[in-house]
């Protein structure tokens, strides 16, 4: 069996751009895979059009060694595009296996381990009566974890907007974090009020602190008992996370963006954190990331797999496939693709969600399709993450 083909493309069917590869074979056997990262879709898909041609004649159903000769194929071997083009692949030969096998990729993984994956999703409003009837809002519909979010991306501490430069170009948000750090204590203080003790509930900081001003935050959040605070400073401050162990038992969660094993391991060996935030997407694929999750196993911390819009409906599968298996399975980050008819006319047919719990598809492979000539009909478009800034002018951290 050989590749014949690779093909790539960025499409956006709603309000976000995907990367997705489709690799062909001369059997007839095709796989999907998915490689966005967020406002960079179009270099990652240049980079595939690019390092594709490495792939062809090559024997799909050897994913662990293909891994390794695009691994080895640059003389740098890291970073969010590369380690994104890299898991798009990885993602797709994975589907081309189990289309062979006849056999869910789950399947292939090692089979369930649990009866589904349980996912949170994101309740938000501007003051805490708002957010706790988001936070109500999910509850009815089944779900078991939420994330709570006050005042938008920024937080309740985002004093105010400001137009962007010229149109296009994302606007400014002026963030201080006095007030956000008060704000915090006071709704996760009226959430429990609300909805006693048991709940689930999460928070992400948004990489928006310093060590400092997290453990004043995680300390004060303790006694809420959170399933985790996300993000409490930011990637390059982890060592941070030192003075918040030492401060507080509040779980931590981190890694949205971290893209390398080495990132995670040192995180793991000293016991720094209790979830791991990556997404297969960005950190080399299913075949990666199930070795980033054996490394975290011994020091007891679970994936909370990152699972925003921006990974689109492929990742998400492959990372439901995944967190079938393993046994160090914490949550996983949701996007109801269900509920938004274009991108499940785009990609017949995402993952399903009931009583709060995901499971893969049972077809062969991923169990998720890419309708490539609607896809074209749908062309990607230019946009940035949002700046924050403080009221004095300074440019915010992250
Ligand atoms: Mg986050």
């Amino acid at each position: 069996m050989r590749i014949t083909e690779v093909r790539v493309f960025v499409t956006c069917p709603l309000r976000q751009n995907y990367v997705v590869l489709k690799i062909l074979t001369d059997e007839g056997v095709y796989g999907v895979g998915e490689g966005t990262v967020m406002s960079n879709e179009v270099v990652v898909a240049r980079y595939l059009e690019h390092i594709k041609e490495l792939l062809i004649g090559q024997d799909p159903r050897n994913s662990e060694d293909l891994w390794h000769l695009i691994f080895r194929s640059g003389y740098w071997r890291s970073g969010p595009v590369f380690k994104a083009a890299l898991s798009a692949i990885d993602f797709a030969l994975w589907d081309v296996k189990g289309k062979i096998a006849n056999l869910p990729v789950y399947q292939l993984l090692g089979g369930a381990s649990r009866r589904g994956v349980t996912v949170y999703g994101h309740a938000g409003g501007r003051e805490p009566k708002e957010v706790e009837d988001s936070v109500r809002s999910f509850l009815e519909r089944g779900y078991k974890v939420v994330r709570c979010q006050m005042g938008g991306y920024g937080g309740s501490g985002v004093l105010r907007h400001e137009p962007p430069l010229r149109e296009g170009l994302p606007g400014i948000d002026i963030f201080e974090p006095p007030r956000y750090l008060l704000e915090m204590p006071r709704l996760f203080e009226h959430l429990r009020n609300a909805l006693g003790m048991e709940v689930e509930l999460c928070h992400d900081v948004h990489e928006q602190l310093t060590p400092t001003e997290a453990a004043w935050l995680a300390k004060r959040l303790e006694p809420y008992r959170l399933f985790f605070l996300e993000d409490p400073v930011s990637l390059e401050e982890r060592e941070g996370l030192r003075l918040i162990r030492q401060s507080c038992a509040t779980h931590l969660a981190i890694g949205e963006i971290f893209t390398e094993r080495e990132e995670c391991l040192p995180l793991f060996q000293e016991r720094l954190i209790d979830y791991i935030r990556i997404a297969p997407l960005h950190v080399g694929g299913i075949t990666e990331a199930r070795k980033i999750l054996t490394l975290a196993e011994p020091f007891s911390v679970k994936s909370a797999f990152h699972g925003a819009g921006d990974l689109g409906p492929i990742s998400q599968a492959a990372a439901v496939h995944l967190q079938m298996v393993i046994p160090n399975f914490g949550v996983q980050e949701w996007t109801d693709f269900r509920s938004q008819q274009a991108l499940c006319d785009v990609f017949p047919t995402p993952c399903e969600l009931h009583d709060g719990m995901t499971r893969p598809n049972e077809a062969p492979g991923l169990g998720i399709d890419f309708n490539e000539e609607l896809a074209q009909k749908f062309p990607p478009r230019s946009y940035y993450m949002p700046m924050l800034r403080r009221a004095d002018g300074t440019m915010h951290r992250f």
